[in-house]
């Protein structure tokens, strides 16, 4: 077991993750961030959508994010995370190394892995021409022959959606689409296409008939697994939502237990970068104020003058 009492650790190292991080950096908080270095969007070369940030490689913003907590004391450690614990004051952290350490909250922001259709070809090409998100890489392919793999009914607006950047969207059904919400596609020009795909390639997918279709890139839905295994045995509230079945927590990110919080895609699988950013931030700060309470609770009950307890960082 590791001595230093963190007053934060925070699971994962990508947007939201570090975003919680400076936070609580900047508040003077003993924090550590313990991250295992797969981002979700590893995959892709450039983000887009992301303010002043637009193009820039994902890779980019975390290094430079990890730069920005460090100025404020905060370690980065690579670390991979197996078990959490509650104690009555207190949570501890196992490691994947077997050492464990303890923490006065906790904040998961350890993200999702996209489970993709099972189709060959898709998960080569995962971030460049198989897409998920048309705000983030929809103008790159605007006005390009866009293919929209339908494998659930949630992804009936997902296609309208795409329809937004090219006049040229074909859906491969591979479930059903209700009656309107094919009308709807197809009064806007959105060819339907009944037969599964059975491959896709740069440029093209193979349809089960041998049928080959030009498209230059194409939309799906993935699952979303959240990375939460390590707290599944704590019971924390859960509830099923149309990605899956995901940890309950309040607009600052706070679970149903009294030290964990969570933020980004682990508990927002629709998140972007921005929205990720946005919730580890206001978790980092929901997790100060509980510190700051405790604080103050404590100085209260032992009658002394405890000013910044807890406090580090460089003045
Ligand atoms: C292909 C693709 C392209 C995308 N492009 C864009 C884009 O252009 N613009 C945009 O805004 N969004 C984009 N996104 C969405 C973006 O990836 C997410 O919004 C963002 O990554 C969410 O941040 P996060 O911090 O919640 O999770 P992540 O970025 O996934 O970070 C989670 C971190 O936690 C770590 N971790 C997981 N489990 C553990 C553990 N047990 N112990 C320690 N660490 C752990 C992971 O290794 C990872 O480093 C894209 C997504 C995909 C899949």
């Amino acid at each position: 077991m590791e001595h230093t009492q963190w007053d934060a650790v925070v699971i994962g190292g990508g947007a939201a993750g570090l975003s919680a991080a400076q936070m609580l950096g900047r508040a003077r908080r003993r924090t550590l961030v313990l991250d295992a270095g797969s981002p979700r969007n590893r995959f892709t070369a450039h983000m887009h959508g992301v303010l002043g940030h637009d193009g820039v490689a994902p890779a980019d913003l975390l290094s430079r994010g990890r730069a920005e907590v460090e100025r404020y004391g905060v370690v980065v450690r690579a670390a991979s995370v197996t078990r959490v614990d509650e104690l009555a004051d207190r949570v501890v952290v196992a490691l994947e190394d077997g050492t464990s350490l303890t923490t006065r909250a906790l904040i998961v922001a350890s993200g999702i892995t996209d489970e993709l259709p099972d189709v060959p070809g898709l998960i080569e090409r995962w971030g460049s021409t198989v897409l998920h998100c048309p705000y983030c890489h929809g103008w790159e392919v605007r006005g390009r022959r866009l293919g929209v793999l339908l494998v659930s009914p949630l992804q009936a607006h997902q296609a309208q959606l795409v329809r937004q950047w090219s006049d040229h969207v074909v859906v491969f059904a591979h479930v059903p689409l209700t009656d309107d919400a094919a009308a709807r596609l197809r009064a806007r020009g959105v060819e339907i296409v009944d037969e599964p795909v059975v491959e896709v390639r740069d440029g093209e997918v193979v349809l089960l008939s041998g049928r080959v279709m030009p498209v230059d890139a194409i939309f799906t839905m993935s699952a979303a697994r959240p990375h939460d295994t390590f707290l599944a045995h704590l019971g924390l509230a859960r509830a099923e939502t149309p990605f899956g079945d995901l940890l309950t927590v309040d607009a600052a990110g706070k679970t149903s237990s009294a030290r964990i919080w969570a933020a980004g895609n682990v508990v927002s699988p629709a998140a972007n970068v921005p929205l990720a950013m946005g919730a580890g931030a206001m978790a980092g700060a929901a997790v100060n104020g509980a510190l700051v309470e405790e604080d103050g609770d404590a100085a209260v009950s032992s009658g002394a003058e405890v000013r910044g307890a807890g406090a580090q960082g460089p003045e």
